[in-house]
């Protein structure tokens, strides 16, 4: 339980480590941005689909948890969020006022505390599953840190603002964790909902922002984090 917690925490520290690439303003290579955009993708959908999944499945009404997790993202990241994707923000045209940012930020929460849940009911099921699954979500932390300041900054917003946002999804994270071992429903349920949260944030959000740049290193970073995910797969064998 405490691992959980602890790897939840270091995941949330991504959030903070993106926001703070944008809000400190050192030179971000965009090329680096989207080749761990794209690695990250190849190495949830693999977590997502090889290992949540058959656990999930397991369950009664498993399947139906899953179609749940990926409909509460899309649902309140673009559904009700008028502005919200992976990389950062040029969509000028877009930022109308600052509830743009506010709209991203709240979008963003079920999707953080998901993260979270994710991790912490891995480490219920095992010590593998649980850091298999965090490194997963490590990956996508701070491109996920860096699309929020930015949208945040982007809509007009003060950098305050962009600093609490960040901290904002960081502490959802925790607080998802956190709550995974003492919320019945959730220690049951939690690894089927966040199997679901995952695919869609792999397969739907970083996905399509990884067809985006057509280099070889942006193009060849998903397959890279497939193949990196079978290694680690492999080398934890026998690791419960
Ligand atoms: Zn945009
Ligand atoms: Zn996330």
């Amino acid at each position: 339980m405490i691992r959980g917690i602890l790897c939840a925490g270091l995941a949330a520290l991504g959030d903070v480590i993106g926001g703070l690439l944008v809000l400190t303003g050192p030179e971000r290579s965009r090329r680096a941005l989207n080749a761990l955009v794209g690695f990250g993708a190849g190495f949830m959908l693999a977590v997502a689909l090889v290992e949540m999944m058959p656990k999930a499945i397991g369950l009664p009404g498993g399947l139906l948890a899953i179609v749940l997790g990926y409909l509460l993202v899309h649902l309140t990241q673009h559904t009700l969020t008028p502005h919200f994707h992976f990389g950062e923000e040029t969509h000028g045209e877009a930022m109308v006022s600052r509830g743009v940012g506010v709209y991203a930020l709240v979008g963003l929460l079920p999707h953080s505390f998901f993260d979270g849940v994710a991790i912490s009911s891995g480490f219920l099921a095992s010590n593998r599953l649980g850091l298999l699954i965090f490194i997963a979500i490590l990956l996508h932390k701070v491109p996920t840190g860096v699309s929020l300041a930015s949208v945040v900054l982007a809509s007009g917003n003060d950098r305050r603002t962009a600093y609490g946002a960040v901290l904002g999804i960081a502490a959802e994270t925790i607080l998802g964790a956190l709550l995974t071992p003492i919320i019945p429903p959730l220690a049951e349920y939690g690894l089927a909902l966040a199997a679901g949260v995952t695919l869609y944030v792999a397969a739907s959000n970083l996905v399509p922002e990884a067809q985006h740049e057509r280099s070889w290193l942006t193009q060849g970073s998903l397959f890279v984090g497939a193949l990196v995910f079978y290694v680690v797969d492999i080398l934890m064998r026998g690791f419960e």
